[in-house]
């Protein structure tokens, strides 16, 4: 097989057209700020489509994840529970207000926080009132249990929906289950703006707060007049151009993102892997990234240091490692599954809470396949696929290919 001329991405941008249109109409009527008629529209998209009262505009997720933390009351020295496997920027916004992060563990049936970890978490640290969750990779975690942990012991939950955008759960949209919400017009999610975020949230008070914060808490006065910090994180009403014209693509984007899911499921059913798991009864996740896991008699050695990867090549087993290399060679571009933050060296002195409790202190927290840690277990034995929407079915029919030599 010869490398693909044209590289196939994991996610990236998918343009329709009107998006130029709603650009060309804030140029020409000169609202190239952060104000404007398709920031109003999209904001009112976004409600209706998601089923929120509220939905502010903003920079990026990661300041709606700010602004929700602020929202949410955090101040410094606060414990807050975070999902341990994501992307960081689901945890940044809490040390930007000096609070502690204390990560919980992942469970193998959505990828998600584990709610045995999230209750154990609170026996160990009963004081904590805020909760961040994300919904890793399009799929949403599970609500049910982790709502009635966070009501029973009286704390808010933050729900980082940037991966999730239009994936349910019992009907209702990601998105909706925290007081506080945040969502994501990144590059490569599912629908971008090049950049972009909301916060989302049922409470008018919370946001007109979020509003007045993100233009640089200015009070009502004839001059500016400041109570309170601000910052500058309202969204450009030119991005806002560009999401409103990608929002009635969305769903279109995720049946497609569920047929390259489906596909690769098929593909993939004589190897020793499974997909990222869901379930089909009560959640339609995103499939925003379709990404596998091999099973543990699959796994070729890996080794992995803070930097770099080694691995030794097996007949009929591969590992991440070999997959992602093999298909940096033909030109096709995965990733790792997002590394636990309780293995990042930034958060090394912070808790990290599995089922049976503190996941710190073992001398060998890792153990493949153990279920101990298993935001290690997933990462270790995990990886993204090619995910991109306008890679045809026969480039993925390549993919699967080359995937299935690695087992050769
Ligand atoms: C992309 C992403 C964010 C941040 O969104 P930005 O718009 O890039 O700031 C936050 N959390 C998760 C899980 C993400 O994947």
């Amino acid at each position: 097989m010869k490398p693909f001329e044209k590289k196939i991405y994991l996610s990236s941008p998918t343009m329709h057209g009107d998006e130029i249109k709603y650009v060309q109409e804030a140029y020409d009527t000169n609202w190239m700020s952060t104000v404007g008629e398709n920031i109003n529209v999209l904001e009112s998209i976004a409600c209706e489509k998601i089923g929120c009262k509220h939905a502010v505009a903003l920079s990026c997720g990661t300041s709606a994840l700010h602004l929700a933390v602020k929202l949410a009351g955090v101040k410094p020295g606060d414990n807050v529970f975070c999902t341990d496997m994501t992307f960081d920027a689901t945890v940044n916004p809490v040390l930007y207000e000096k609070a502690n992060p204390i990560f919980i563990d992942t469970e193998y049936d959505t990828w998600n926080m584990d709610p045995v970890a999230l209750e154990k978490a609170f026996e160990l640290y009963p004081d904590t009132k805020v909760i961040v969750i994300a919904n890793l990779y399009g799929t949403p975690a599970k609500f049910d249990e982790i709502c009635e942990i966070a009501n029973r012991h009286g704390a808010i939950i933050i729900e980082d929906a940037a991966e999730s955008l239009g994936a349910t759960y019992k009907g209702a949209q990601t998105g909706t289950f925290g007081t506080y919400n945040a969502i994501s017009f990144n590059g490569n999610k599912i629908i971008t703006g090049s950049s972009g975020g909301m916060l989302l949230t049922d409470d008018l008070d919370a946001a007109n707060k979020a509003r007045k914060w993100s233009t640089q808490s200015r009070e009502n006065a004839p001059w500016y007049q400041h109570e309170e910090v601000g910052y500058n994180y309202r969204m450009s009403n030119v991005i806002a151009g560009v999401v409103r014209g990608q929002f009635p693509y969305l769903d279109e984007h995720i049946a497609q993102k569920k047929a390259i899911y489906e596909r690769y499921k098929e593909g993939f059913k004589d190897l020793p892997v499974t997909m990222n798991p869901y379930d089909e009864t009560i959640m339609e996740p995103n499939f925003w990234l379709s990404c596998m896991l091999i099973n543990e008699d699959g796994m070729c050695k890996q080794v992995r240091s803070d930097n770099d990867a080694c691995y030794i090549s097996e007949p009929g087993k591969s590992c991440p490692t070999e997959i992602l290399e093999t298909l940096a060679k033909y030109n096709a571009e995965g990733r790792p599954i997002w590394k636990p933050m309780h293995m990042q060296p930034m958060y090394r002195m912070n808790p990290f809470v599995t089922r049976d409790g503190n996941g710190r202190g073992r001398t060998n927290a890792y153990i493949a396949g153990s279920g101990i840690d298993v935001g290690a277990d997933i990462f270790a034995r995990g990886l993204c696929l090619p995910s991109d929407n306008k890679m045809t079915a026969d480039e993925q029919d390549i993919i699967i290919e080359i995937i299935k030599n690695c087992f050769r």
